[in-house]
């Protein structure tokens, strides 16, 4: 994908700072953190979003948050973990090339990934339930 950052950075052509990397993903530091060591893994192929991931590389991936989250609270002494996945702008994407953020959380670091609870009714419970079973 022509001028896409994510790919040009998975490529090694843009620098960045690289925790890790192999043949299908780069892990690199985010350049706004949320929290000291908050990390993105870029898969070196472009794919928008985790609709287009294809599905070998979807296993892959999370295999590689684990690795990644093992590592790094070892490494960080971080106290947990928020692994993050944005999909289309009005989930608040807004580099389209998929990536997973993997971000260290420490206690009352105030890094804010969060929202606020709602209350779950019957009637939109059923609702949902039979849509998405639906489409299953
Ligand atoms: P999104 O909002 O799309 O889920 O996340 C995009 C993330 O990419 C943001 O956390 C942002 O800080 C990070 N980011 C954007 N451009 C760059 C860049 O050029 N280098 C690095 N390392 N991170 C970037
Ligand atoms: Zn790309």
């Amino acid at each position: 994908m022509e001028n896409c950052i994510f790919c040009k950075i998975a490529a090694g052509e843009i620098p960045s700072a690289t925790l890790y990397e192999d043949e299908d993903f780069r892990v690199i530091l985010d350049l706004g953190p949320a929290s000291k060591g908050h990390a993105l893994i870029l898969p070196k192929q472009h794919y928008a979003n985790l609709y287009e991931l294809p599905d070998e590389l979807a296993e892959k991936v999370i295999r590689l948050a684990k690795k990644m989250v093992i590592a790094m609270t070892k490494a960080l002494q971080c106290d947990g973990f928020n692994v993050v996945q944005n999909n289309g702008e009005a989930a608040g994407q807004t580099v389209f090339h998929f990536h997973m953020h993997l971000i260290p959380r420490y206690k009352d670091d105030h890094a804010g990934v969060t929202w606020t609870p709602g209350k779950l009714t019957d009637e939109v419970r059923d609702e949902v339930l039979a849509k998405v079973r639906a489409c299953l």
